[in-house]
């Protein structure tokens, strides 16, 4: 394949172009001292970028968005947003930049976009910077969340940029240039709707529909069409977030994007104990946004998508509230059927067929009843989440041990025969349940050692979780659970 050399990189600006009323021109802030810090050169030759020359001053001027290709146009973007349930009107990128599209070698366009690239016109009272650690933090759980086949944004790189940044104490600063399906989230159709302006809102869906699910363009009602295709990616989405998992932290609207892919990793982490109430964010007093409570809080976030919607869905609004609600509704079994397959999968027992219908039934197809049992054995014994499946994997290989050590509980041997009983494939369990996740205590491990300026341990952090399910000897310790001396663990937005 042939790689775009700097001069070549062509990036389009579609949305500033069909929305302008949604995109500032603007550009990045320049830096005083850059120094590339880690570059995902599988993805930058995904896209057809040469990673030498982004590693060069001009690549580096792109991935600062200091220097764009010719025809390119820089936007910050606008979005609203309800935060903590509370609505703000404009929200935008306020230390962020569309650089535009960029069409891959497969034909696929994606958002090539930066984060701590200096203050915009959204920037309200915010300095519009990034700090090293935190841009490395989305750089490492994206990965991680990408390697476990979960639609995610992508980081393509984090750029030092030798400018101080002022938090809690002064931090080095950095920018990430990540990749998107797109950027458009539920808050970009609130802060359309809330403009009052009617064409915008319709051209935001046609947009929406052509990049991302264009099926809905041939529907009889489209924009319905696109409702329900937003629902299904992100039933679809917090159901694997739940399965391995993965606390969001701050699940705001707009934070939960049309595409269906996971975005802005701030104050997210995997769970340690499995627990329902696990919240690791030190700003989500009420647990909003609590591991447990993410699908209801997303189907929330797609019930403002819907209010938003309205006028595109019916002439007359009140047959426009009962096709939302209509498409609304059908979150719960979308949630449902992708987190049943995926228990399925977790047990072993993807080989049995699914149940076709869904209530329960005679011959013992259905699954509900022994995940519904288990899920509530873990929610009693909290074990570590992740070592839990893979022990359950040693357990269908003869040797209960290991789930024994990290489940105590006496009904848990009665849940294993019945189990057992179904015939479980170990070495199917292997390749779904990771051995290797960005583990929390890890992360925060590698974060500080890189804001000290040693690269090392986010790199091996990387190498481990880059093959989640691959078991490798000398990782163990990318495998353990936390040490009980770490915790309880809290993480920091905004920052
Ligand atoms: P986030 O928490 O990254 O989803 O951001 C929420 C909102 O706050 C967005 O409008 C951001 O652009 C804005 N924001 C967050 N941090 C900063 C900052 N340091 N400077 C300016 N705006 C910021
Ligand atoms: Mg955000």
């Amino acid at each position: 394949m042939s790689l775009a050399p700097s001069s070549t990189v062509v990036l389009d600006h579609r949305f500033a172009r069909e929305l302008p009323e949604m995109a500032i021109p603007w550009q990045g802030e320049a830096a005083p001292d850059p120094r590339l810090l880690v570059l995902d050169e599988r993805l930058a030759v995904e896209l057809g970028l040469d990673p030498d020359w982004l590693r060069s001053p001009d690549g580096l001027g792109l991935l600062l968005g200091t220097e764009v290709p010719d025809g390119a146009e820089p936007v910050a973007q606008a979005y609203a947003g309800h935060q903590f349930g509370g609505f703000s009107p404009r929200l935008g990128d306020g230390r962020a930049l569309l650089l535009g599209e960029l069409l891959d070698p497969g034909g696929r366009l994606h958002d090539l976009h930066l984060k701590g690239s200096g203050r915009t016109p959204f920037a309200r009272g915010g300095d519009g910077l990034a700090a090293v650690g935190p841009m490395l933090r989305e750089y490492v759980v994206s990965r991680g969340v990408h390697a476990l086949g979960i639609p995610t944004t992508r980081a393509l790189a984090v750029v030092a940029t030798g400018r101080e940044v002022l938090r809690d104490t002064v931090l080095p600063g950095a920018v990430l240039a990540r990749v998107a399906a797109s950027h458009l989230r539920v808050g970009s159709f609130q802060y359309a709707r809330a403009s009052g302006d009617l064409d915008l809102l319709r051209r935001l869906a046609d947009h929406a529909i052509t990049r991302h699910h264009p099926a809905a363009a041939t529907a009889a009602n489209p924009y319905l069409a696109l409702f329900e295709a937003v629902v299904a990616a992100q039933a679809s989405l917090v159901a694997r977030w739940m399965l391995v998992g993965f606390v969001h932290g701050v699940l705001n609207t707009d934070n939960t994007t049309i595409s269906g892919e996971t975005i802005d990793y701030g104050p997210c982490a995997f769970l340690d104990a499995f627990d329902p109430a696990t919240v690791y964010s030190s700003i989500d007093h009420g647990g909003r946004y609590a591991y447990g409570n993410q699908p209801a809080v997303v189907q929330w976030n797609l019930a403002r998508l819907a209010e938003a919607l309205l006028p595109l869905l019916d002439q007359d609004q009140e047959r426009a509230v009962a096709l939302a609600q209509q498409a609304l509704e059908t979150f719960r079994t979308r949630y449902a059927a992708v987190h049943a397959d995926g228990m399925r999968a977790k047990l072993g027992l993807a080989h049995r067929s699914p149940d076709p219908d869904p209530d329960p039934d005679p011959d013992g197809t259905d699954l509900g009843p022994l995940v519904g049992d288990l899920l509530e054995l873990l929610t009693r014994a909290h074990p570590d989440h992740t070592s839990f499946f893979r022990a359950l994997a040693t357990a269908a290989r003869g040797d209960r041990a290991p789930v024994r050590a990290l489940v105590p509980d006496p009904a848990l041997d009665g849940w294993l025969e019945r189990w057992l009983a179904l015939g479980p494939d170990a070495a199917a369990m292997d390749g779904v349940n990771p051995v290797y996740i960005p583990r929390n205590h890890l992360v925060e491990e590698a974060l500080t050692a890189a804001t000290g300026g040693d690269l090392g341990p986010v790199e091996r952090l990387l190498e481990a979780v880059d093959a989640p399910y691959d078991e490798r000897p000398g990782l163990e310790r990318y495998a353990a659970p936390a040490p009980g001396d770490f915790g309880p663990y809290q993480t920091f937005c905004g920052t």
